[in-house]
């Protein structure tokens, strides 16, 4: 069973869009992962389709309407459903390589994107939504937020990376940020590329690596060591 996304949104024409090219288009094209849009607005009420309305309690802005949302939820992803359903959201908790590594082992993800000023606060409890950030700023809408979660879920699942072993070492893989990479030509600009790596030697290569993912780590991402 391959990874399946399911995306609630306003704008599908937005997918998919980034996810169409690369290694996510060619996997896509190959039915590695499907992805599928619902567009919200067909469970929109009234004549115009509406989905949002007026905050309660006054204030700038509109909110997404819980019925129009559990419903197009509903629709998507019938009870028994095992895949997880996530609201994009930058109150959520802030999406780590950790969790991606659980998606992109799971059944997929229904993924809801927010609009306006997000969505009613019932159908977050009552769908069981589990709010995912992608960084502390505020994104337009939550389709952006939804593709840089499906681009990091991708790119782990089976036969998307062309050479699986360039996953492993990454940031974030190791709990360290990555060292730092070099190639040809030698000279460039009066910049030469350090003397270890072009010596051959395996064993030293690999030690002034992890050094240098310790220094950087240390250096600009102390919180990253401390975890
Ligand atoms: N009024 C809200 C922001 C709404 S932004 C607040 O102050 O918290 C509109 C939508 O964009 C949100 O509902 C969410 O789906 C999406 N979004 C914005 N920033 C995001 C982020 N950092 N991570 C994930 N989704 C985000």
């Amino acid at each position: 069973m391959s990874f399946r996304a399911t995306v609630l949104t306003l704008y599908p024409e937005m997918f998919p869009g980034p996810l169409g090219v690369s290694l996510a288009g060619k996997a896509l094209a190959r039915g590695d992962f499907a992805l599928e849009t619902v567009q919200i607005r067909d469970f929109g009420v009234g004549r115009h389709r509406t989905v949002d309305d007026t905050p309660s309690g006054g204030g700038a802005g509109m909110v997404m309407r819980a019925d129009v949302l559990a419903n197009a939820i509903d629709s998507a992803s019938p009870a028994g459903d095992p895949r997880p359903r996530l609201l994009m959201s930058p109150r959520g908790k802030p999406l780590t390589q950790v969790r991606v590594r659980e998606l992109a082992a799971s059944a997929g993800a229904v993924i809801l994107c927010g609009r306006f000023e997000g969505v009613d606060e019932r159908v977050i409890e009552a769908r069981d939504l589990e709010e995912v950030s992608v960084g502390d700023y505020i994104l337009s809408g939550g389709e952006m937020a939804a593709m840089v979660l499906l681009d990091a879920v991708v790119r782990l699942l089976p036969g998307v990376m062309g050479n699986a072993r360039s996953g492993e070492t990454e940031s974030f893989e190791t709990g360290l940020l990555e060292h730092p990479h070099y190639t040809r030509p030698a000279e460039w600009e009066g910049r030469t590329i350090p003397d270890v790596l072009t010596s051959g030697d395996h064993g030293a290569v690999e030690r002034w690596r992890q050094a240098e993912a310790e220094f950087i780590t240390r250096t600009r991402r102390p919180d990253l060591l401390a975890e």
